[in-house]
């Protein structure tokens, strides 16, 4: 594998007695050192079934993935499981490479599970021969009925016995389109009477009639992913395949073809999937949110897809650490939201450039300041980077600052700006509330100050201290933009948790957008690329959306700054 840029803390340097631990890298290193497979290198695969977007789910799998093989000097493979015409779109092949590449990685083989269909048949027709497979008519309700229960065993089909000339011809006449969808299946001969329901005669092969997305309609017969899976893996000399937990009942079988066939002797590993409080990480569901128009689309920064976090701001040193250090376990856990962001902000404090901005502006007007006046202050870029550097602010007579960081009334505790209090306003000077003008309404909307010359930069000579410092933006040199502030896209903890009769949009936060039409920003800001990400000083972290326009920008806010996760940590430490 190559990493497209430095990812994981194993290519950080951070030694492995730091890392969370994780059992899949303890099987690796032990194959590893015992060279179980031989001279053949350490070779994953990251198998995605291209019937929606990837969420972040699939990063912590693509994580694993890509990061195990590359600690041992191996191979990660991107292979689609594209078994399944009917739901699969070349559009979420392509999303799907966009989002590896995005978080960080380079497959070594693209592949697709369609491209061993003819291996797979040939196969089939191997296990045919050698009386380990048999064409069945059932229908798939009888099917169903003959498999039995955890409980009960199963019975054979009447049709189980036929010879394995009858076998061939029927199957090579499936091939050939002669039977109807759902008519006839091919299904290995295992075990009807097996406690595991997966080893009962599973299905191999079932009839349909329908355009693949690469293969077209050479086929009309496909292969069912238990099939399919093992046997790409064995040809890709795939060592670890790694998959989540709900595959472990899956094992069995797919060991059994692997060995029927007596070909490479590639192994699954089940480890738990990513679930995160507060999110969906199922694509079905995804799917539904798109199609209804709960979102604007996959990419809707409220989605937890890749594409949807990409937009909303999220960087990919985030969420890889956040993987990392989320763990792998062999049971199913469920990890806090705030963690995710706790990630995110950690990342972002490090990279963002600071910048002011403000979302419901007031007007403050500094009466002895000079009319039509402006000054440039010196403003730091980011305090966690000296080498950002600084940049100029435009000051004036006439400033934006947020309703927030002025009250008439102020509550005990309130430091910010009240008449008759001084407040710094950062990188600028103290300003001294003197007169507050209101509408008809009685709705504050100008406030007046003094500033003190001598407080230039934010500190007084004589050594006089304020309380709060507040940021703002020159109302003559601000541009506008549209902000959007998200919230939570489910309101429950479990998304899923639903009375008898909904669904699981029955959970969706009616506030998850709130559009601020006309927030001020500082003029920095105005050619910002689309995908920049600032800090707004004092609120949160936000990034530029596509949506912009030449002097409109749109910002998505990534993350508030409060960070309760941190709390969360402190008091279990
Ligand atoms: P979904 O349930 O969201 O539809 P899926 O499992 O059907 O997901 P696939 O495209 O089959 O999606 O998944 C590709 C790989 O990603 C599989 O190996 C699967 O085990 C893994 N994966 C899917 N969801 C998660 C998750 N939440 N956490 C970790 N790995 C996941
Ligand atoms: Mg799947």
């Amino acid at each position: 594998m190559k990493t497209s840029n430095p990812p994981t803390e194993a290519a950080a340097g951070v030694p492995a007695e730091a890392r969370p631990s994780n059992f899949l890298r303890d099987i690796i290193a032990e194959d590893f050192k015992n060279k179980t497979y031989g001279d053949a290198v350490i070779q994953t695969r990251f198998p995605p079934e291209p019937n929606g977007y990837l969420h972040i789910g699939h990063a912590k799998a693509i994580c694993l993935d890509f990061v195990l093989a590359d600690e041992f000097g191996g191979k990660t493979n991107l292979r689609f499981d594209d078994t399944n015409p009917e739901k699969e779109e070349t559009e979420y092949v392509e999303s799907i490479k966009d989002d590896v590449r995005w978080l960080g990685f380079e497959w070594d083989g693209l592949y697709y599970a369609s491209d061993y269909f003819d291996q797979l048949y040939q196969w089939a027709l191997k296990l045919i021969k050698d009386g380990k497979a048999y064409v069945d008519d059932l229908s798939a309700d009888q099917i169903r009925e003959y498999r039995g229960t955890l409980t009960e065993p199963g019975r054979n089909s009447p049709y189980r016995e036929r010879s394995v000339e009858e076998n061939l011809d029927l199957f090579e006449r499936m091939r050939a389109g002669e039977f109807p969808d759902g008519s006839r299946v091919l299904r290995a001969k295992i075990d009807m009477a097996s406690p595991n329901l997966n080893l009962r005669d599973p299905v191999m092969y079932r009839i349909l009639h329908a355009e693949h997305h690469r293969t077209g309609a050479k086929w009309c017969i496909y292969p069912m992913y238990d099939y399919a899976h093992g046997q790409s893996d064995s040809i890709e000399r795939v060592t670890h395949s790694m998959c989540t937990l709900e595959f472990a009942d899956h094992q069995p079988l797919y060991r059994w073809y692997i060995e029927q066939l007596g070909i490479f002797p590639s192994h699954q590993y089940e480890f738990d999937r990513l679930n995160i409080t507060y999110t969906l990480l199922s694509k079905r569901k995804l799917l539904q949110l798109v199609r209804d128009g709960h979102v604007s689309g996959w990419d809707d920064p409220r989605m937890p897809t890749i594409s949807g976090i990409r937009r909303r701001g999220y960087t990919p040193e985030a969420i890889r650490n956040f993987v990392t250090q989320a763990g792998v376990s062999r049971t199913d856990g469920i990890t806090d939201f705030a963690m995710l962001e706790h990630f995110v902000r950690d990342d972002l404090n490090r990279r963002a450039p600071r910048v002011m901005a403000v979302l419901n502006p007031l007007k403050l007007v500094i009466d002895n300041y000079p009319e039509g006046q402006t000054e440039d202050c010196d403003a730091v870029n980011n305090p966690e980077d000296p080498a950002a550097g600084t940049r100029k602010v435009p000051f004036s007579r006439v400033l934006y600052i947020e309703q927030d960081d002025f009250r008439e009334d102020p509550p005990k505790g309130y430091f910010r700006l009240s008449p008759g209090r001084e407040v710094r306003l950062r990188y600028g000077y103290f300003v001294k509330c003197t007169e507050v003008r209101k509408n008809a309404n009685g709705e504050v909307v100008e406030v007046h100050c003094t500033y003190d010359p001598a407080t230039r930069g934010g500190n007084a000579p004589d050594g006089r201290k304020v309380k709060a410092t507040i940021h703002w933006v020159s109302a003559a040199h601000a541009i506008d933009a549209e902000v959007r502030l998200y919230d939570k896209l489910f309101t429950k903890p479990n998304p899923g948790q639903v009375e008898e009769g909904e669904d699981f949009t029955a959970n969706l936060n009616p506030l998850s957008l709130e559009v601020v039409a006309e927030a001020k920003l500082e003029p920095s800001l105005a050619s910002a690329p689309v995908g920049a990400r600032y800090q707004f000083e004092r609120l949160g972290y936000f990034c530029v959306d596509p949506d912009s326009a030449p002097g409109k920008p749109v910002f998505n806010r990534t993350v508030a700054l409060k960070d309760t996760w941190a709390k969360i940590e402190k008091k279990a430490g």
